[in-house]
């Protein structure tokens, strides 16, 4: 693949000493024998290969860096460039219509459920509604994905065949839910056809939705550019979802997509699980290709281990000085579920300095058993008033959990550590700024 044919040209470039003409043109046409065999397009490679080489040359040589190094980071920061720069955000402004388009089996409706799943985690309210009227298994299928994401979905009658009147009156019964998105699924072919563009026209005509996201199977390369490009003349496309880059992918499409439809990549599709759906974040697909790994993608994952709403609540919680046992206990069931992947977070500079400030023995699950054996045997009063826990209540709350008295102690002194360091506000502020700093 891409990232591994690229990595010994780096790996050579990396030791250069001193950039020449010479050393730059060699390491260029591998670059772009590279891209090309990955599947970006032609002109797309060689107006990359041209831009490095423009940048590599004009470079002042820094003492600090190796040169080499240098040129690494131009092809990566042209790369992201190339990707799109930002990762750009769906439109979900009033009427927050999104219509979801693409080819047959390219993924549009697993991904209008991944999607629609993604928003309700977001705290947003979702509809699904089923456009594709030529295989009735579609209908089915939507419906099937909206029960498993637990999402409202209006489906029509199998003998239905005219869009529009569904749209209509998918409308009229989305007037009736408590909703502030709609995701469209529709039908797709083989390859684009008239019938099939003039029935989205119509769609999009009646629509008229902020965001309309071509759907394309990044396994197809070459050909999904193509139908990128046609839909976007056809209705003019908002932004694609590029899905199956867990398979081995060459990453070409990706590369090219943007370039040549001038349509950012808002969301990648990294598995069949609902919860695959992934914002595409140009830098760290540059990273990708370029064979150092994805750590803040892994990250990502793990954080979507830990329910928003919770994480959020007790965040509230914490800045309003409220912080209580709760929300302790709450905390520690977040920090468990962390604590799983403590050694992948370790390798996050923000989230290691947040990670000293946890106790070790916060992960250890036997620990937070006995901690929540402690937290148990207060009274509901306790735990909403620590400060009222004084000696006679501590040895109640260790008898009564089975634990000694020091732990108890020890267990107050380090809720009151916790609580004081919340209720210093440019602590809390230097934490929220650490966590900022992860996706
Ligand atoms: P549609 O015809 O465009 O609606 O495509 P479907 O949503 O029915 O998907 C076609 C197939 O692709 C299904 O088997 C999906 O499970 C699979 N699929 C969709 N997205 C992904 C993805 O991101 N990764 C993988 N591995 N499979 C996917
Ligand atoms: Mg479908």
């Amino acid at each position: 693949n891409l990232a591994d044919s690229l990595d010994k040209t780096f790996r050579n470039l990396r030791g250069v000493g001193k950039i020449s003409e010479s050393n730059i043109t060699d390491a260029l046409r591998d670059i772009r024998l590279a891209l090309l065999e990955a599947d970006v397009e032609f002109s797309v490679a060689k107006e990359f290969v041209a831009h490095v080489k423009e940048k590599a040359m004009g470079v002042d040589v820094l003492k600090s860096i190796k040169p080499g190094e240098q040129i690494v980071k131009i092809f990566h920061d042209e790369m992201a460039e190339l990707l799109g720069g930002d990762q750009v955000p769906l439109d979900l402004s009033d009427p927050g219509y999104v219509l979801i388009c693409g080819l047959n089996g390219a993924g549009k409706t697993t991904t209008a459920g991944k999607l629609a799943l993604r928003l309700k985690r977001e705290g947003r309210k979702p509809l699904l509604v089923a456009c594709d009227l030529y295989r009735p298994a579609a209908i089915d299928q939507l419906a099937v994905l909206a029960k498993q994401v637990d999402v409202p979905v209006y489906t029509p009658e199998a003998s239905e065949t005219d869009v529009v009147k569904v749209a209509k009156d998918a409308l009229e019964w989305a007037k009736t839910q408590n909703h502030n998105v709609i995701i469209f699924d529709t039908a797709g072919r083989q390859e684009v056809d008239e019938r099939l563009i003039e029935e989205l026209k119509r769609l999009h005509a009646f629509l008229q939705p902020k965001e309309t996201l071509l759907v394309a199977d990044s396994a197809t390369g070459q050909q999904a550019v193509s139908v990128a490009r046609h839909f976007d003349e056809a209705v003019g496309i908002t932004g694609i979802i590029l899905t199956k880059l867990d398979g081995d992918a060459r990453g070409g499409a990706a590369l090219s997509m943007r370039a040549v439809t001038g349509k950012p990549i808002k969301f990648a599709g990294e598995g069949e699980k609902l919860d695959q759906l992934f914002e595409f974040h140009p830098n760290r697909m540059a990273d990708r290709i370029l064979g150092m790994g994805d750590i803040v993608g892994m990250v990502e994952q793990v954080a979507s281990k830990i329910d928003e709403k919770d994480a959020m609540k007790s965040i509230q919680r914490l800045a309003e000085g409220k912080f209580d046992f709760y929300d302790f206990l709450d905390q520690m069931k977040m920090l468990q579920k962390l604590g799983d992947m403590k050694g992948l977070l370790g390798l996050l500079p923000g989230f290691n300095k947040i990670k000293k400030q946890i106790p070790d023995a916060a992960f250890d699950p036997k620990r937070m058993k006995r901690t929540e054996a402690i937290v148990l045997s207060m009274t509901p009063d306790e735990r909403r008033r620590p400060e009222i826990i004084k000696n006679s209540r501590r040895e109640r709350i260790a008898k009564g959990s089975g634990v000694k008295l020091v732990e108890v102690n020890q267990l107050l002194k380090q809720f009151g550590e916790m609580r004081k360091m919340m209720r210093s506000p440019n602590k809390m502020k230097n934490m929220m700024k650490q966590m900022g700093g992860m996706p």
